[in-house]
């Protein structure tokens, strides 16, 4: 099924995401995650393309797999970066011919990272809304798109930014996922931004659990997103302890989770990185609490 027609189906929407694996013991680690999702029986599972566009062969591999092996619904990311139109044809052939129809349209990051301007391929596209309209030009495809509660650190405002997420709408899109955050009014904001625009696609929420300090303050520092006291706090507080971090990043991301769904979002899109324990626990609070 098209993750469209999922969403429409009635009840929340809840999906997990991957990225493809780079050694042979990452890619047990990878398949072990999922077939312990796999159980949970989520909406759908989504793998990363790789900073640079470097993992192509390992996303298409895996989101095929996925689609041929599992019972699984699997959505493969796709950049524009270092391509030119005729390779992202051919990554949305390879797609298709894979049993893939929904696919996430994104720019992606500068090769040299998010701080970095970004350049297009000389025979490539500039934004991914050209990428959804690529993708659509092609065929009945699904397709989602990236949306930024913190705003993009390239966008001019709150509000460009909730005009781009009209226009990806307009152009095609069915859906988007969020960049994680921690703030759900920050959610809602964007949510409410892009409706006063004539936007009502579903936009999930992005959720990773934090079970580890420096690697979130790292992100946070790479992508602009908004790093709230009240959560490094509780974090920073407990942080000699690396099993009470996980524990704490679990109970904020569950808090958050709860936040969202009683305010209307749609469901929530779990950042795994290739670890389940995390965001399986954050799930299963959920289904005791306000998911049940
Ligand atoms: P765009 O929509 O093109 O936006 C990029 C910038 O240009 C924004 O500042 C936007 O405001 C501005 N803009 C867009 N359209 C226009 C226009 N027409 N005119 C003027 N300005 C415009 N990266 C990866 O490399 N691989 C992944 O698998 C991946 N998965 C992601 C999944 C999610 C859910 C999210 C939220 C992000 C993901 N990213 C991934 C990161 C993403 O590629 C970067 O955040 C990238 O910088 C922006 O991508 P975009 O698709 O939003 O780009």
């Amino acid at each position: 099924p098209t993750i469209r027609e999922l969403l429409a189906s009635g009840g929340r929407s809840f999906s997990f995401e991957f990225f493809p694996p780079k050694t042979p013991e990452a890619e047990e680690v990878l398949w072990r995650s999922i077939r312990e999702i796999e159980q949970l029986r989520p909406t759908f599972v989504s793998i990363t393309y790789g900073a640079g566009g470097t993992t192509r062969d390992g996303t298409i591999r895996v989101t095929e797999r996925v689609a041929q092996d599992t019972s699984l619904t699997p959505l493969g990311h796709l950049t524009c970066v270092a391509h030119s139109r005729d390779e992202l044809r051919s990554v949305i052939g390879a797609y298709a011919g894979s049993g893939v129809r929904n696919m996430l349209a994104l720019r992606g990051d500068p090769p040299g990272g998010p701080n970095q301007p970004w350049v297009a391929h000389p025979e490539g596209l500039n934004h991914a809304i050209e990428l959804v309209e690529l993708i659509r030009s092609l065929g009945d495809f699904c397709v989602g798109v990236a949306a930024f509660p913190d705003k993009h650190p390239e966008a001019t405002s709150l509000e460009a930014d909730a005009q781009v997420l009209a226009a990806k709408a307009q152009a095609g899109a069915d859906y988007a996922i969020t960049q994680m955050f921690f703030g759900a009014d920050d959610y809602f904001r964007l949510v409410d931004r892009a409706a006063a625009l004539g936007c009502d696609i579903p936009v999930l929420p992005g959720i990773m659990p934090v079970t580890n300090i420096k690697q979130i303050q790292r992100m946070a520092e790479l992508t602009g997103m908004a790093l709230p006291t009240a959560v490094t706090d509780r974090l920073l507080a407990v942080e000699d302890d690396p099993a009470a971090v996980r524990q704490v990043g679990v109970e904020i991301a569950t808090e958050l989770c709860e936040q969202l769904l009683t305010g209307g979002a749609p469901g929530i899109h779990f950042i795994t990185l290739n670890r389940s324990t995390a965001t399986r626990q954050v799930f299963l609070n959920l289904r005791s609490s306000v998911v049940s």
